[in-house]
């Protein structure tokens, strides 16, 4: 049998050998690190959570990421059941204690019998075999530089920005306290998972002075500026607006102060848990662009916050994503060469979550392939169809940008399945016509 390469072993390089390898397929996964390094990775492990460690919402009956999740544990993926056998307190969403969800997930494929793993940083694109290349966002340059000779077309580079960790002992608990928003959770170590720091309308006031003034990385190599939507840079929210911050990770919320009840805070900063001995907090919501300096000044003004030490300050970074709808066809394949497929972040996808999810996807077509077979993508009904649909041709291919999976991507609901009820009534008819499909697709396969 032809064996299966990936150059990349992240979230979805991961995840597509696991898929092939489990498919009774032979693979060679390519991993750069440890012998080359990115500026956000910080191990040779694979699956490294460069930022956050939440795969987010855990909720698979009223949340698309949620669902996402759902599809991938019936699809026996590796990146979800090993972020299970590592989850962290985090009321409602799924967090991962993120060193051992790495080394669990590297452990896994190295001990694959199916699977070999070459150190080496692969340069150009390979013009015989069957590959998945799965690079992510930090797509290293020369590979970078012959896919785009290769494709013809321009990938778009942009920044995004990653937020601080802070060790927990250095928090004053005297003035932060533990809960999560509105409580939830149903342990009472989930509706204790975050800390929160208050402020006042002054302090807020001159927290948000601070930040307009201070220094920033400049933007280089003529790349141009942007940023996930939803992970803006703090000071990026506030340039567009002294409010904000107040109307996004600094609500006040949900919340009530345990050390004075009677006052409610202006505003809130929340640090969730990052690891699972309880050692690290990372400031949610909090990527910046910040010279280092800076960001120690103006972090320590948040009240709580005055003597934190910080495991990991914030800092920028490049994105690289092909523009899938023109380049890619609905196997994934690359269309001027059908012998390579593209998964995770470089498909223009975003976040851990869909990047594992194309992954999964990626590794049992090329498998399918391999053997002789050809497997279609699940529905658009689905939470996994809904995004290969969006990026090998929904989306419009002159304005695209990376995607998070969300409702919007999923065809719209007939009467029957709830269509004109509300918001909530609708995403559970969603979610349920996705298992139906989703589950059928499984059993075509088995
Ligand atoms: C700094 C930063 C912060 C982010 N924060 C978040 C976040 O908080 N939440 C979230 O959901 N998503 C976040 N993302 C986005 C994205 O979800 C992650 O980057 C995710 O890891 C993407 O998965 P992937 O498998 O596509 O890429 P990666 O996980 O980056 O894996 C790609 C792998 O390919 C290797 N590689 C690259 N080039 C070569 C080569 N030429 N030869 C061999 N190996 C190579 C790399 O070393 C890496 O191991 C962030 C991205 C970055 C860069």
């Amino acid at each position: 049998m032809d064996t299966l390469h990936i150059i990349g072993a992240g979230l979805a390089g991961s995840e597509a050998a696991w898929q092939a390898a489990q498919a009774g397929v032979p693979v060679v996964l390519h991993e750069m690190r440890p012998r080359v390094g990115t500026f956000a990775h910080r191990s040779g492990d694979f699956a490294e959570m460069v930022c956050s460690n939440s795969f987010r919402s855990d909720d698979d009956e009223r949340n698309a990421v949620g669902l996402l999740h759902w599809e991938m544990r019936a699809a026996g993926g590796l990146i979800m059941t090993t972020a299970d056998r590592h989850a962290l307190p985090a009321g409602g969403a799924l967090a991962v204690d993120r060193e051992a969800f790495s080394a669990a997930v590297t452990a896994a494929l190295r001990a694959h019998p199916l699977i070999s793993v070459s150190e080496e940083e692969i340069t150009e694109l390979p013009t015989d075999g069957h590959w998945i290349i799965a690079t992510g966002p930090l797509t290293s340059g020369a590979l970078a530089e012959s896919i785009r000779a290769v494709t013809g077309a321009d990938s778009l580079a942009f920044f995004d920005a990653i937020a601080p960790i802070v060790h927990a002992e250095t928090i004053d608990m005297s003035v932060a306290w533990r809960q999560s928003r509105y409580d939830k959770g149903e342990t009472e170590e989930e509706r204790t998972a975050y800390i929160n720091c208050p402020m006042t309308k002054d302090q807020y006031e001159a927290f948000i002075d601070a930040l307009l003034a201070a220094e920033k990385t400049e933007f280089h190599e003529g790349e141009t500026a942007g940023y996930f939507d939803g992970c803006l840079p703090i000071e990026v929210m506030a340039e567009r607006g002294r409010e904000t911050l107040r109307h996004g990770p600094m609500k006040p919320v949900g919340l009530t102060n345990a050390h004075d009840p009677a006052t409610k805070a202006y505003a809130v900063v929340q640090l969730r848990r990052d690891n699972a001995l309880g050692t690290l907090y990372n400031i949610v919501g909090f990527q910046t662009k910040m010279k280092y300096g800076a960001q120690t000044a103006v972090f320590r003004m948040i009240p709580g916050l005055e003597q934190a030490s910080f495991a990991r300050l914030g800092g920028i970074h490049r994105n690289t994503f092909l523009n899938s709808p023109t380049l890619l066809d609905d196997q994934m394949r690359l269309r001027a060469r059908a012998n390579l497929r593209f998964a995770g972040q470089v498909t223009g996808v975003e976040g851990y979550v869909e990047s594992a999810a194309m992954g999964l996807l990626a590794g049992r077509m090329a498998a399918a392939e391999i053997k002789g077979a050809s497997l279609p993508a699940p529905g658009p009904e689905t939470a996994m169809g809904s995004l290969v649909h969006h990026i090998t041709g929904g989306a419009v291919a002159k304005t695209f940008q990376p995607m998070n999976v969300n409702f919007g991507l999923f065809p719209p609901l007939d009467d029957a399945r709830g269509g004109r009820r509300g918001r909530k009534d609708r995403y559970k008819g969603y979610t349920d016509r996705a298992k139906e499909v989703f589950t059928a697709w499984l059993a075509d396969q088995a």
